[in-house]
């Protein structure tokens, strides 16, 4: 993941205690800088987004940039359970690739 993207994710999961305490120092203010991305634009953009939509937006990314590594079905098109799994979990289909 991006840095941005999970400074985002545990900015999200702090409470208004945390930041609270968090701007009782300058040290624990640069941290929270460094750590949750406060302050930071592109991380404050993700967090925008709250917690569902951003975890939705991070899956979709990954999955696009893997594609190829990740391993569907041919059937179903649903995720296979390893990358070199030739049986799908769910609908039972197998298949073998012949160039392997
Ligand atoms: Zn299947």
């Amino acid at each position: 993941m991006f840095s941005e993207e999970i400074k985002a994710l545990e900015q999200i999961n702090l409470t208004d205690r945390d930041i609270k305490n968090m701007k009782t120092s300058k040290l624990a203010e640069k941290k929270m800088e460094w750590v949750y991305g406060i302050g930071d634009k592109k991380t404050e953009k993700l967090v925008a987004l709250g917690k569902d939509k951003l975890e939705e937006q991070i899956a979709n990314r990954l999955l696009k940039e893997n594609n190829g590594i990740v391993n569907y079905c041919p059937k179903c098109e649903k995720i296979a359970r390893t990358p070199k799994a030739r049986q799908c979990r769910f609908c039972g289909h197998k298949w073998f690739d012949e160039s392997e």
